[in-house]
């Protein structure tokens, strides 16, 4: 499960682009993530300013 710290988000966009089943929306600067979501961290990892964080451990290898 992603955690986001809205008061961390710099609205630079980079994990809703990035995110491989599209469901991170942001509107009026409120970043949410949907039920879609299914951990695999990459958004958490792309994030240049820490503002999410991961529940579920370590990354998995979403390269495959
Ligand atoms: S990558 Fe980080 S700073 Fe950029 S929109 Fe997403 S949560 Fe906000
Ligand atoms: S953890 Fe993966 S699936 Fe979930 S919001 Fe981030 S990029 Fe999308």
């Amino acid at each position: 499960m992603v955690h986001v710290e809205q008061a961390l988000c710099a609205d630079c966009g980079g994990c809703v682009g990035a995110c491989h089943v599209d469901c991170i929306t942001i509107v009026d600067r409120f970043l949410a993530i949907g039920a879609a979501c299914d951990a695999c961290n990459v958004c958490v990892l792309l994030c240049p300013t820490g503002a999410l964080t991961s529940s579920t451990g370590p990354l998995r290898d979403w390269r495959r």
